[in-house]
């Protein structure tokens, strides 16, 4: 009896033995190997440009203040012409008339023109100016579906328009030529569908580009004398469709240069942290175990197996605490366990932890009024808002001694503008906001730039396992603009039905799985970086300004504010690109090109 009960303590002994030793190989990184790209997060001092565009305009950009459309899209172009760092003139014409002088007089000569507005009748009969310069050689983009009106009709030939309809037409959905954008040869749907492009019957010799499944023409070009005309036949004018614009707008030269910054990231919010205690309704349904159970028998291991799959190193975000304790003391968590375990597996798989709160309040202090009541408390004072991140920082570090931690991601992406200044001025680790792309209520939503205090501003795009049409068309979007793909969802999914918890994990999986492939496939180049190499490489992409002189048979691309490399898209509708010196040249598709500038001087060779 005796010997026998001593056994059962041998075993659980080493049973217990085992599992440390498994936890030792797992931290010092025997079983697993990590993904071995990286981009080094750079001291701030090293970007000393901030998107600046080169000295000479070389783009006119047409809006109209009364025009409702027009209002909508200029920002957007702003942002594209910005991003892709094309100097660029605005004029009103609710204020200014064109004339020819404008165009290509007064020291200036424009390269390209973007009309940005739906309304013709208010430029009038000069846009027989416009188009006469395109006769002339200029390129001009009709940079959102125009309505019809008597000018509009009389240039609709110029631009490769043989017949319209009087109606406008209802999209559903985008498809790219195979040789146009990255991802296609899939239909992106379009959410809130209404009609918004222009029934066209198109001359034989247009270049379609993209279409709708009903084959309505969404992006064409046309040559006219010595220039040519694309038309951007499209008119969603939000930030999620800024991709679609830009692409257009590549069309329009014969070889285009811009900078990109080529990095595709994966966030884990809330992970590690306290795992719930109890069951899940979907979890107990499904897999018949508890949620802590769950998460380290079936959860985790897929979560692994498919960043093995896809070779994405993830970042997982700690937060400490789910109590919500707002005042100025805070207790540090002390059970640690879950910590170790998840976390140290996730850093020796290649990923990287980063902060996400001491616990899910924001960082909003005793004056901040929530737009949106969730549920949210405010901070007691300034000083309980420094306290919190000051706890969860040297929680974080004790945790995982030895580990930098740089990257910082807002509890719901909401971060008070207190917050944010309390970030820039009191935390110098933190060298990098992950939150979110697009706009919402108490959002603290961002571009890809690097902030006046030197933070990083690496914006997620696309979060969950549902990834619906709206996310795959951002999605699709944003790699085609930034060539950046950005995903974060967060263990407790699986326990929230407003994020698919009823919809069953393996479905799930499968789901995200899919969005996974759809990079692979779509972007077999791109960078899988975590959340501080992302912010490494917004930092030489924000700081670069290229220069690109088109020759018979070459183009030399001159870099200045080159760090280390910058990557390019090149845009090159007809003909192609060869080799490049002072940078490695791959070719994308038909069309498009991506480049890694190591030198400040590039030179590539063109058929
Ligand atoms: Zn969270």
């Amino acid at each position: 009896m005796k010997k026998k009960r001593f056994n059962v303590l041998t075993n659980v002994a080493i049973g217990f033995f085992a599992m440390f030793l498994l936890l030792l190989i797992e931290r010092v990184g025997i079983l697993y190997k990590g993904s071995n790209e990286s981009v080094t997060l750079l001291p701030t001092d090293n970007v000393v440009h901030m998107k600046e565009l080169p000295r000479e305009k070389k783009c006119l950009l047409i809006i109209n203040k009364d025009d409702a459309t027009s209002k909508l899209i200029y920002p957007q172009y702003v942002q594209i012409l910005t991003d892709m760092r094309v100097g660029f003139d605005t004029i009103d014409i609710s204020e200014v008339k064109i004339n020819k002088w404008q165009l290509s007089g007064n020291g200036t000569n424009y390269e390209t023109v973007v009309i940005a507005t739906s309304d013709y009748s208010a430029i009038g009969e000069d846009i027989l100016v416009l188009t006469d310069w395109v006769k002339e050689g200029g390129r001009l983009l009709v940079g959102v579906t125009p309505v019809r009106s008597e000018i509009f009709d009389i240039i609709g030939p110029k631009l490769g328009i043989v017949e319209m309809g009087d109606e406008l037409s209802v999209v559903n959905d985008f498809i790219s030529d195979e040789d146009y954008m990255l991802g296609a040869g899939k239909t992106y749907y379009v959410d809130d569908a209404y009609e918004s492009s222009l029934v066209v019957q198109l001359d034989s010799s247009a270049a379609v580009y993209a279409h709708t499944s009903d084959n309505t023409p969404l992006v064409w070009s046309y040559k006219y004398g010595a220039g040519k005309f694309v038309v951007c036949n499209f008119s969603y004018v939000s930030k999620a469709y800024r991709g679609i614009y830009s692409s257009a707008y590549t069309l329009l030269e014969d070889v285009f240069v811009y900078p990109v910054i080529n990095a595709s990231t994966f966030y884990l919010d809330d992970f590690p942290s306290p795992t719930p205690a109890g069951d899940g309704e979907y979890i107990k349904r499904d897999y018949g175990m508890g949620i802590a159970q769950f998460y380290s028998a079936v959860w985790w291991p897929k979560v692994l197996a498919l960043g093995d799959k896809h070779n994405i190193p993830y970042t997982g975000l700690i937060i400490e605490t789910y109590e919500d304790d707002t005042g100025e003391e805070l207790p540090t968590n002390k059970s640690t366990a879950d910590y170790y375990y998840y976390g140290n597996m996730l850093l020796n798989k290649g990923g990287e932890v980063g902060y996400h709160g001491y616990n899910h309040q924001p960082l909003c202090g005793p004056d901040y009024v929530y737009e949106d009541d969730i549920g949210y408390k405010v901070w007691e004072s300034y000083t309980a808002m420094y306290n919190s991140l000051d706890e969860l920082t040297k929680f974080s570090t004790g945790v995982f001694p030895g580990t930098e931690l740089s990257v910082y991601v807002p509890p719901s992406d909401v971060l008070s503008p207190e917050g944010r200044q309390l970030i820039g001025d009191e935390f110098p680790g933190i060298k990098t906001i992950a939150s979110i792309y697009f706009e919402g209520p108490d959002a603290y939503s961002q571009e890809y730039e690097v902030s006046e205090d030197g933070i990083v501003e690496t914006p997620r795009i696309v979060s969950s396992c549902i990834i619906d049409d709206y996310m795959k068309l951002a999605a699709f979007s944003e790699l085609n603009f930034h060539f950046v793909t950005s995903h974060f969802m967060h263990p407790d999914d699986l326990l929230d039905e407003d994020r698919g918890a009823a919809i069953g994990w393996k479905q799930l999986s499968q789901n995200l799985d899919d969005y996974m492939t759809w990079i692979d496939e779509s972007a077999p180049d791109i960078r899988h970086l975590t959340g501080s190499g992302m912010a490494g490489a917004v930092q030489r992409f924000v700081n670069v300004i290229p220069k690109t002189q088109v020759e018979d048979k070459k183009v030399i691309i001159t870099t200045k504010g080159l760090i280390d490399d910058v990557y390019y898209l090149i845009r090159v509708p007809e003909g192609g690109l060869i080799s490049a010196d002072g940078g490695k040249l791959k070719k994308l598709n038909g069309t498009l090109y991506l480049l890694d500038a190591y030198e400040d001087t590039v030179t590539i060779t063109r058929e």
